[in-house]
């Protein structure tokens, strides 16, 4: 899907973040990531579904080869909330003793997920555990859990697209865009 299907969607409000600003920014942050891991071995572990997009580019971008793995957690909420208590619902096959691995995420809204996702990874004995994320909220800035690589800070907006969901819907956007208030007000 692109910008042209936008328009014609009523529940999308407008292109928030380009494809090509994306990609612009996930090169760069490709260029950090492979000097400040040269000549060490990296595992890229990606967090189902979101972070499909994000990995597919960003693992490209580098100029390096990478190992990728997957996860799939879910939260235990009330409700609309995350409340920080996770279910495992696929694991890594990865053993982490001793790797370098890097955490690639779609979006850090109040960051509990990914606060627990941190210290269980943590608990395997890797030699290092870091965080990029595509897109983080003002929310996110409270929490203690350190993110290494962020794409973008975005306002504390429901957005869609690359990846993100709403109600399993608009993945395949190649853009970012904010979802119309009057879906889900
Ligand atoms: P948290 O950081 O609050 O533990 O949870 C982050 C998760 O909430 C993300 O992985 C994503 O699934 C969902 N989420 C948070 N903000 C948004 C948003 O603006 N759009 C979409 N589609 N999902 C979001
Ligand atoms: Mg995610
Ligand atoms: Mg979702």
């Amino acid at each position: 899907m692109d910008a042209k299907q936008i328009e014609g969607d009523l529940a999308l409000d407008q292109t928030y973040i380009s494809e090509a600003e994306i990609q612009a920014r996930l090169r760069e942050l490709a260029g950090e990531i492979s000097e400040d891991y040269d000549g060490k071995d990296l595992l890229l572990v990606g967090v189902l579904k979101g972070a499909v997009m994000v990995m597919a580019d960003l693992a490209r971008a580098l100029e390096r080869d990478v190992e990728m793995d997957w996860m799939a957690v879910s939260s235990y909420g009330s409700g609309t909330t995350s409340s920080g208590v996770v279910r495992i619902l696929k694991d890594l096959d990865a053993d982490l003793t001793d790797r370098h691995v890097l955490i690639v995420e779609d979006i850090i809204d109040s960051g509990l997920t990914l606060s627990w996702l941190t210290s269980n990874l943590r608990s395997r004995k890797p030699a290092s555990v870091e965080i990029c994320t595509l897109l983080r909220k003002p929310e996110a800035l409270k929490m203690a859990v350190d993110v290494r690589y962020v794409g973008f800070d975005i306002p504390n907006a429901f957005v869609v697209g690359y990846g993100l969901d709403y109600d399993e819907r608009y993945r395949n956007l190649r853009d970012i865009a904010t979802l119309a208030p009057h879906v889900y007000s």
